[in-house]
């Protein structure tokens, strides 16, 4: 089945899903941006398990274009799904690593049995990738899987990236 795209504007940490993506850096120790607002808002039980993460089966960290799942702490989810998204290059096509990034965290998602996908626009902030592009990787990537996720949610942070969105949407 393909999901059902939808589009909304704000703070990631105030959705409601099953699951919420987080933009997270190979550390899994928490960062900038999506990140840091992950933890301060779901609270101290998310790095907890990050740590934990660590410690076993990544104790190199999480490679880019993978995800992995932890509670979702205090946020109105049943989990946070961790993915970290590649940094733009302009000499190297880095876009299958971005797509296998939605991929990855809809499989985790089937796992878990999520059926609402909370996702910010992965990549597109210290990151620095193209946010069109990076619209487009996301709508294609998430249109052609294969999952049993009902509802993909797109959380964009600004008018921008929610115009941006909304035009690949059509
Ligand atoms: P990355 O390191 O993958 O680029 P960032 O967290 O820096 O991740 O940014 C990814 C996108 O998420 C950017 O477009 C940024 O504006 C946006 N963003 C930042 N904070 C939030 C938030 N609390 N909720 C939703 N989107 C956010």
């Amino acid at each position: 089945m393909t999901p059902t795209i939808t589009l909304a504007k704000g703070d990631i940490t105030r959705e409601s899903a099953d699951a919420i993506v987080n933009a997270a850096n190979s550390s899994l120790l928490g960062g900038g941006g999506v990140d840091g607002a992950i933890h301060r808002r779901g609270g101290p039980a998310i790095l907890e398990e990050c740590r934990k993460l660590r410690a076993s089966q990544y104790g190199k960290g999480l490679p880019t274009g993978q995800a992995v799942a932890t509670t979702a702490g205090e946020l109105d989810a049943r989990w946070v799904i961790h993915t970290v998204g590649p940094v733009w290059s302009s000499t190297e096509d880095r876009s299958e690593l971005l797509a296998s990034c939605y991929r990855e965290s809809l499989r985790v998602a089937d796992e878990l049995g999520a059926r609402t996908v909370a996702f910010p626009a992965i990549s597109t902030g210290v990151y620095r990738w193209p946010m069109e592009d990076a619209a487009r990787i996301a709508m294609e990537t998430v249109r052609s899987a294969t999952t049993a996720v009902e509802e993909v949610r797109f959380v964009l942070f600004d008018d921008r990236a929610y115009e941006v969105f909304a035009r690949q949407v059509g």
